[in-house]
């Protein structure tokens, strides 16, 4: 029998940093001489917990990206000292925070340049086809007068980089993305090659080494997924979500379990109630779809999904009260797996795990 971590909590995340460090070696085993790094640490680091997953792989990677300032104060309040980059919008409530946190902003509207405090360091986006944010590729030039207006003078920024994101790098088509490159190097030679650019994220920087150029940005490849359209096998899901059998019960044959009696015991015998339900994360969607490991055996999650819990088909075991169980990070059930299962990505899955759930490296 395992003792859980948190004595005091039905679930937990484990994340491994050893497996960190080896996706990070992977995916920088590929860049070409020179490339510097960028690892997302947006959205809580996808739910793997962003300051230590800084803590971690700091030394692989020259920055850290995350979507809001909120999110990059806090990780500055917990000791990181990497440049952060911060993708989302600027608006003048926050513009004292870059300076005051030593944030990189990213100007992705012509008013971003006035409201901004001098001296605050960024990088500009341009939308080279994302749709999402970023100033348009077919003024490209008025762009470049202004960047150069606010590299000198009173209101000097200090404007390190250009930025542009795609839309398809995930896709085996891939027409868009050669569209978007195509426009990437009509910036690139509007700007003289004199500003670094960055656009590749994690399926870009697996799939489309020509669109390396001087900075990738690692996100979902760094927590373990492969998102490129031809999967490699050199990445590993670093987060595993444990919870341990809160009441092993016997069932008899044709008896039901959970709501809506969907289930029925096939024979006499067990089963465990484990406790981790929709309101920590695990989706009433998959109800009945995803195994969980069990002292190295693979059961059957049954019945409906419920708020605090879900049932385990034990067949003929018996498992003790507090016994782990692995709901997520197995061979048979990572968080790739779950998002095949639910039709969707494994970034809304990893994202999707509440908050309340303790995250711990280990
Ligand atoms: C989230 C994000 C990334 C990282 O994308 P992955 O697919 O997770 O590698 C890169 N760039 C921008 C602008 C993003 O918003």
């Amino acid at each position: 029998m395992n003792t859980p971590e948190y004595p005091f909590n039905n679930s937990y995340i484990e994340v491994d940093r050893e497996v960190l460090r080896n996706n990070a070696r992977y995916l920088q085993a590929n860049l070409n001489e020179g490339v510097r790094t960028m690892a997302v640490v947006k959205a809580d680091a996808y739910g793997h917990g962003a300051a230590e997953v800084c803590r971690t792989v700091g030394r692989f990677y020259d920055r850290f990206a995350v979507a809001n300032v909120t999110e990059a104060v806090e990780l500055r309040k917990s000791g990181v000292t990497h440049p952060i980059l911060v993708f989302g919008v600027p608006t003048s409530r926050m513009a004292k925070a870059y300076k005051e946190f030593d944030l990189t902003a990213v100007i992705s509207a012509n008013d971003h340049f006035e409201l901004l405090e001098p001296g605050t360091t960024c990088h500009v986006e341009i939308d080279t086809g994302m749709g999402r944010l970023g100033m348009s590729v077919n003024r490209l030039e008025e762009l470049r007068d202004k960047v150069d207006a606010f590299s000198g003078g009173e209101k000097k920024l200090h404007i390190e980089g250009i930025m542009t994101h795609f839309a398809t790098a995930d896709e085996k088509d891939t027409r868009y993305i050669e569209h978007q490159k195509e426009q990437i190097g009509r910036l690139r030679s509007v700007f003289n090659n004199v500003l670094p650019v960055h656009a590749a994220n994690s399926a870009a920087s697996l799939a489309h080494p020509d669109t390396h150029f001087d900075m990738v940005r690692h996100g979902i490849a760094l927590y373990g997924y492969d998102p490129s359209p031809d999967p490699g096998t050199g990445l590993h899901p670093a987060m595993k979500w444990k919870s341990s059998v809160a009441q092993c019960k016997k069932i008899r044959k044709g008896e039901s379990i959970s709501y809506g009696a969907t289930w029925q015991a096939p024979e006499d015998g067990y089963y465990a109630v484990v406790p981790a339900g929709y309101a920590d994360g695990y989706r009433r969607n998959l109800s009945g779809m995803m195994p969980v490991l069990i002292e190295g055996n693979w059961y059957r999650q049954v019945g409906r999904v419920t708020m605090d819990y879900v049932m385990i088909w034990l067949g003929k075991d018996a498992h003790e009260p507090g016994t782990e169980v692995l709901l997520m990070g197995g061979e048979r059930n990572h968080a790739g797996l779950w998002a095949e299962a639910m039709d969707t990505i494994p970034y809304e899955i990893c994202c999707g795990i509440h908050p309340k759930v303790p995250r711990k490296m280990v």
